[in-house]
């Protein structure tokens, strides 16, 4: 008898981790660490350890392999707990981030991590497991879908259908036919805006403010590549030349294995402001800095032509600039989840000049429908969502609402 137990995620958005055994096999899904930790100053990671036997360094070693569906802390943050002798897969995207640009970040990973790419399967003898790329506001995501001693199980992970990568969520959607299980992450469904907005539609909206003669400071994650590519391209539109920061080279560097499409720091109408920070200070040791300065720009350019720039903010740059511009000279764009803004911060007393631009990473109630109504699962279980309740009334399905640690015989 196989059994799936979600250990956190049926009743929350973030910090999912769900288990699928068998008498021979134990794998866990995702490690993440809730994001009520990112308000923090101070948490340790064992604030946030799960009640799951033999999957931590100091005990014996129970599960099998670990799979984290991409790279946001909310579903990998805990993975350090993890002992080193299980492996942890990922997709090479998701390998590179993990590896090569987490580590720069202020919580960075000390641990070794025993991480490996899943090429395509992976078989345990009694349970298989499959990858299947999708669409979500990082580069790398995937689903996983499980067979379980002739059961299939679908994982969507975080999941959406209005990115640049949407033909990925699409040729998912188009493979999975009937399983016995899909968990299906719902985190619009608490959201009361619902208007349909693609990445695509974003890049008209940026153009109409770059037009608009103020300095626009356009906030959003460098992981996000969607995003950069519509920035970029709103850049080229309109003549501006984007000001990144040295992090923001770096990650595009990584991604560059994707497609030799990706903007890098040496194309044309892009220039790097060299902001002091502790990410700099590690792409200078190791010499990955001095790469970028060919295309170094200062502040003092950039406030005698404000112009002709479009800034990639970040906080140094962003104070920077607000501190020598008059405020009427600056449009601030928040092209991240808006709930950030409710958090205490460097645009408090700018709110009149912020304007939101973003399209969510997550899957539209619409769209979360129709992959229903394609897939078809016999049964249908919520996890990374606040209103696993709604399930019921918005998909044609079996619903069935699990607790967290509650076992399901599959
Ligand atoms: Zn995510």
């Amino acid at each position: 008898m196989s059994k799936l137990i979600i250990h956190r995620g049926t009743r929350e958005i973030g910090g999912s981790a769900l288990e699928i055994n068998t008498d021979k096999t134990k794998l866990l899904f995702d490690f993440g660490i809730p994001l009520e930790s990112m308000e923090k100053e101070n948490y340790s990671l064992e604030d946030y350890k799960l009640p799951i036997n033999g999957l931590y360094r100091e005990e014996k070693q129970m599960f099998d392999a670990v799979f984290l569906t991409h790279a946001h802390p909310d579903h990998y943050g805990l993975m350090q707990l993890i002992n080193p002798d299980i492996p942890i897969y990922v997709s090479k995207i998701t390998y590179d981030i993990l590896l090569k640009v987490v580590p720069l970040l202020p919580k960075n990973i000390e641990e070794k991590l025993n991480l490996r790419i899943i090429e395509d399967e992976i078989d345990f003898g009694d349970i298989k497991v499959k990858a299947h790329n999708v669409d979500h506001s990082v580069a790398g995501a995937c689903a996983y879908e499980i067979q379980a001693e002739g059961k299939t199980i679908v994982y969507t992970g975080d999941i959406r259908f209005h990115g640049r990568a949407s033909w990925q969520s699409s040729v998912f959607k188009r493979k999975i036919q009937n399983p016995d299980y899909m968990i299906m992450e719902g985190t619009t469904l608490g959201r009361t805006e619902q208007e349909i907005v693609r990445e695509e539609d974003l890049e008209p909206e940026f153009i109409k403010i770059f037009k608009s003669g103020k300095l626009p400071l356009v906030q959003f994650s460098p992981q996000n590549l969607d995003r950069f590519i519509t920035v970029y391209r709103a850049c080229l539109a309109t003549g501006k030349t984007l000001v990144i920061d040295p992090y923001t080279c770096y990650v595009l560097k990584i991604y560059s294995p994707i497609s030799k499409s990706i903007p890098q720091f040496d194309w044309k109408n892009i220039m790097v402001y060299f902001a002091k920070s502790t990410i700099s200070d590690k792409l200078a040791e190791t010499k990955e800095l001095f790469r970028y300065k060919s295309k170094k720009i200062t502040i003092e350019e950039i406030i005698d032509n404000p112009e002709k720039y479009v800034i990639k903010g970040n906080g140094v740059i962003n104070k920077q600039i607000l501190n020598k511009l008059d405020r009427d000279k600056i449009s601030i764009v928040y092209s991240m989840w808006k709930g950030y803004l409710d958090k205490p911060g460097q645009f408090d007393n700018y709110k009149d000049i912020i304007t939101p631009l973003h399209t969510s990473g997550h899957a539209y109630i619409e769209d979360l429908q129709k992959l229903v109504e394609k897939v078809q699962p016999k049964n249908l279980i919520p996890i990374h969502t606040e209103c696993k309740e709604k399930y019921t009334e918005l998909f044609n399905s079996n619903i069935i609402e699990l607790d967290d640690g509650q076992e399901l015989n599959i």
